[in-house]
């Protein structure tokens, strides 16, 4: 399974984060960004289990992040 956050559209309302602080940190740019995923413009990291990141993704005011199972 894979978390994907595309960082353009994210809009570094901190709800991820809250919801998800697994997965989901804050940095210096003021978004969000996935924790150990390579710098990228769609940010991706293969996992076990989605576990919170489901949550975070509805969360997720603009939709960027997507879970692929
Ligand atoms: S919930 Fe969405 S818009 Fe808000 S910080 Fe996370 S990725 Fe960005």
């Amino acid at each position: 399974m894979k978390i994907k956050l595309e960082i353009e559209k994210c809009i570094g309302c901190g709800s991820c984060q809250a919801v998800c602080p697994k997965y989901f940190e804050a940095q210096e740019d003021g978004k969000s960004h996935i924790k150990d995923a390579a710098k990228q413009e769609v940010e991706e990291l293969e996992v076990e289990k989605v576990e919170c990141a489901e949550s975070a993704a509805q969360a997720c005011p603009v939709q960027c992040i997507h879970i692929e199972k």
